[in-house]
């Protein structure tokens, strides 16, 4: 036989961003033995009074869960958030009805504050004697091709370069490191604004500390062409998001204008969220723009990759940006542990292989926005979703429905959406071959009547 030899060597690898995806890539390279700087433009948000950022909770799902299994967090954050096992449908006539996601496995998708969730990683990131975490270092430019960063410590103004062997850029989605990369030669990128816009509002805990609406559930207001979501919080509030043309939101101007929407579309939204707040939080800040991110490659030299939101943003309408960031982490651990430290190998692999999921899953974030604001309401799409669960039933493994493969499965999302493909095929299939047994048996039953009658008649003439 022949032994395999990969280089095997401690690396200086410098993350630029400390938001999710960059802290817990800083664990995942340091359990790997690497050297690990981690620089960050805010400060400490462990300390920080406000924090301002995007939305305040987020759901966690299987890939996100993964990743951070590996670096043994799993656990703590299942027991902070909070499971959603439905979605639970708001209807303008003020009824609700509920939606499995998986009617089969009872498996749901939980809430986890954003907060929470950085602090807790950056917390076990300060554990480890070969993570070393810098705030207030916003990244201004480098040479990222040959690993060098130039970074402006945001207190005092003072610039510094620092050169390491590996630069892992998880800026966000409007990342720096990807700016200096889009000078370079053979660097594929575009970005996609919706037209969509979102605002969040509060609904406050009930008068005797608890939830206001049943807690294990993402409530869905759906409404065609907008919609409004819900999703429970620790301390008994929910973040409501409400997802919107700007068009929509520019036409409302004052709390009149707002109460009317409201009683209209969202009804049962006003007791909830209380007048006076809902015209509060409602003016406080214009609605925000939703982005969505493609790259390829994801590398340039071996110097140099982009992961998260800074490689591929999606819009939030699956809840798989962040649980993609974080699937990004696991595919890196994978890669070291095939290839050692030999950088070129890994990243080279990985821009290769990561692109088709990466693109996937945007369009699926895309295609998921219609959905829910929309299908979800449709008979089509509840007997599509009973269907599916059927067939699930009774052939777990062969019959996965896209939702259950994205949310709660690993499967690469450019296979999900294939599978998908080949389903929609096979239902047509079953749909053409019982509409010609549905006018067959109509056909046969006029034949029947007709011979009846012809025989009564034949009688009748005898
Ligand atoms: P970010 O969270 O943006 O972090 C980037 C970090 O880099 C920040 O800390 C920033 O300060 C820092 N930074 C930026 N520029 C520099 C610089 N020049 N120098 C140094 N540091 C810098 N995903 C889900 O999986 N589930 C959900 O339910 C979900 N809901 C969402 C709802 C909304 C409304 C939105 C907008 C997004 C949602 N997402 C969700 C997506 C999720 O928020 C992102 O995918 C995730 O935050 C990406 O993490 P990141 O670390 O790559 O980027």
């Amino acid at each position: 036989g022949f032994t395999k030899h990969t280089k095997q060597e401690c690396l200086d690898i410098a993350i630029v961003g400390g938001g999710l995806v960059g802290s817990l890539a800083a664990l995942h390279m340091a359990k790997k033995g690497h050297k690990v700087s981690l620089y960050e433009y805010r400060e400490d948000i462990r300390t920080a009074e406000l924090v301002i950022g995007r939305s305040i909770n987020l759901a966690l799902s299987v890939r996100g869960r993964k990743a951070l299994k590996e670096v043994g967090l799993e656990d703590k954050l299942l027991e902070h958030g909070i499971a959603m096992y439905a979605r639970m449908i708001h209807n303008t006539d003020g009824t609700r009805n509920a939606i499995p996601y998986d009617r089969r496995n009872h498996q749901a998708i939980y809430s986890v504050g954003r907060k929470y969730l950085n602090e807790v990683l950056l917390t076990a990131a300060e554990k480890y004697p070969n993570i070393n975490l810098n705030f207030n270092k916003k990244m201004v430019g480098g040479k990222v091709d040959k690993g060098e960063v130039t970074f402006i410590d945001t207190t005092n103004e003072e610039k510094k370069n620092i050169f390491a062997d590996l630069i892992i850029g998880c800026d966000g989605a409007f990342s720096s490191v990807r700016r200096e990369m889009l000078k370079r030669n053979g660097f594929n990128y575009s970005q996609t604004y919706i037209e969509h816009g979102y605002l969040e509002l509060c609904i406050p805990p009930a008068a005797d500390g608890g939830f206001q609406m049943p807690e294990n559930y993402l409530h869905i207001w759906p409404r065609g062409k907008f919609m409004m979501i819900a999703l429970p919080n620790q301390d008994r509030t929910w973040t409501v998001t409400l997802f919107m043309p700007f068009e929509n939101f520019d036409s409302i101007k004052s709390s009149e204008e707002l109460l009317k929407f409201f009683e209209i579309y969202f009804p049962d939204a006003i007791p909830l969220i209380g007048k006076e707040r809902l015209v509060k939080d409602f003016f406080k800040i214009p609605a925000q723009h939703l982005i969505a991110v493609k790259c390829r490659p994801y590398h340039i030299s071996s110097k140099c990759v982009l992961i998260g939101d800074a490689g591929h943003a999606v819009v939030p309408f699956y809840g798989q940006g962040m649980n993609a960031g974080f699937e990004d982490c696991s595919i890196l651990t994978e890669l070291f542990n095939k290839y050692g430290s030999d950088l070129e190998k890994i990243l080279t692999e990985f821009s290769e292989t990561r692109w088709i999921d990466a693109h996937a899953v945007c369009d699926l974030a895309m295609y998921n926005y219609i959905e829910m604001r929309d299908l979800v309401n449709k008979k089509s799409f509840l007997m599509r979703k009973a269907l599916d669960d059927f067939l699930h039933w009774i052939a777990p493994s062969y019959w996965v429905p896209l939702y259950s493969s994205v949310s709660f499965t690993c499967m690469p999302y450019k296979k999900c959406i294939e599978n998908r493909e080949w389903q929609d095929r096979v239902l047509n299939k079953i749909f053409t071959v019982c509409s010609f047994i549905g006018v067959s048996s109509c056909l046969l039953g006029a034949i029947h009547l007709y011979n009846t009658y012809n025989t009564m008649e034949e009688l009748s003439f005898n």
